[in-house]
């Protein structure tokens, strides 16, 4: 009765492993470490490094641990870099998940546990938008995994797989004891440029525009904290053990801040002042984005815990802290070396 994880050694991933070891579920992970880092697994947690399209790899873990569930959250997700290389989201999202699928046909996986996106809503007519409104992805990134939700659904239909899709909003933040967080360098998500300003690591913030038709003019984002998320796929994972039919879930708090905001309670948490510069808008962001969460209120047995803003920009900052103070340990280190 094993969990395997794909891209568990990423952002999402990791928290939700954590998640899953401390409710004390077996888990195995299968992470290809591109963007991931082994250090955010738990100890006790087995690694596979290697691709989660391998089929031989994933047919190979499923019978040697004993899997009867599958969390898949290995992926690309950088919307601007699927603008430039297409090809390389169809691979690594769609052509991935196209093989997985297989694998979990051929060993009888019967529950499925997808990350998707709000990306995939494009540009929604309604706010808040709900699961049913219409998919119009603005990019390859939104496509490849549209792609692979509708792969999912029919796999589903004709193999009597149960899923859940989770559709992310903005998610952001870190664990709550910043053992683990977000990693990547270059990361372009407002709040971790926002934390790495104020830790001196970026010399300001730009604003992508503040002509848009919102209270403040900036753009309005639903931002969910990861260890909320985490505990998102835990729940959804005790749904389908209890025999819930397939569905596709919103994941945000259904509330909104804009990005002023969010920058103001990045300096209010960390009490530094950095400089915000207002730039022109980036092109393709959509204005507002929120999420209709009554589907997964009434489907999941999920409470957030950390449903404000100042608290997901502490744990963000905490993390960040943590990460620059062992970069200076390692530099140290190099040092005197
Ligand atoms: N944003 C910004 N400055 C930055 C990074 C992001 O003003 O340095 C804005 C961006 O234009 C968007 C919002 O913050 O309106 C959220 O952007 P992000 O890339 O974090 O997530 P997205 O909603 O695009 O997936």
């Amino acid at each position: 009765m094993t969990v395997l994880v794909t891209g568990g050694a990423g952002y999402i991933g990791s928290h939700t492993v954590l998640a899953l070891a401390q409710a004390g579920e077996s888990v195995v992970v299968i992470d290809n470490l591109s963007t991931g880092f082994s250090s955010a697994l738990p100890e006790g947690v087995p690694l596979f490094i290697g691709d989660a399209g391998d089929e031989n790899l994933v047919e190979g873990v499923i019978a040697a641990h004993n899997v009867t569930s599958i969390i898949h959250f290995a992926g690309s997700v950088v919307v601007p870099d699927s603008m430039r290389d297409p090809l390389a989201y169809y691979r690594n999202n769609t052509m991935t998940t196209r093989n997985l699928l297989n694998a979990a046909v051929k060993c009888h996986i019967n529950k499925f546990i997808f990350s998707s996106t709000a990306a995939v809503y494009g540009n929604p007519e309604q706010m808040p938008v709900s699961e049913t409104a219409p998919t119009r992805p603005l990019s390859p990134y939104g496509f490849s995994k549209l792609m692979s939700e509708i792969m999912l659904h029919d796999v589903a239909t004709a193999y009597g797989m149960s899923y859940v899709v989770l559709r992310y909003f903005n998610v952001a933040g870190a664990d709550p004891q910043a053992r683990i967080g977000l990693q990547t360098v270059g990361a372009t998500h407002l709040l971790k440029i926002a934390v790495e300003a104020a830790t001196g690591q970026r010399a300001k913030i730009d604003v992508f525009g503040t002509d848009y038709p919102t209270p403040d003019g900036s753009c309005i984002r639903d931002f969910i904290h990861v260890s909320d998320l985490a505990q998102a796929h835990l729940s959804a994972l005790e749904y389908l053990k209890q025999g819930g039919a397939s569905v596709t879930l919103n994941c945000g708090y259904g509330r909104g801040y804009s990005v002023l905001e969010t920058i103001e309670a990045v300096r209010r948490a960390s009490g530094r002042n950095f400089v915000v510069q207002i730039a022109p808008r980036r092109p393709g962001d959509i204005v507002t984005m929120i999420a209709d969460t009554t589907r997964i209120g009434a489907t999941l047995d999920w409470k957030p815990q950390y449903d404000n803003l100042g608290t997901i920009a502490a744990h963000a900052l905490a993390w960040e802290e943590k990460l620059l103070a062992e970069r200076g340990a390692t530099d140290q280190q190099a040092v005197s070396a």
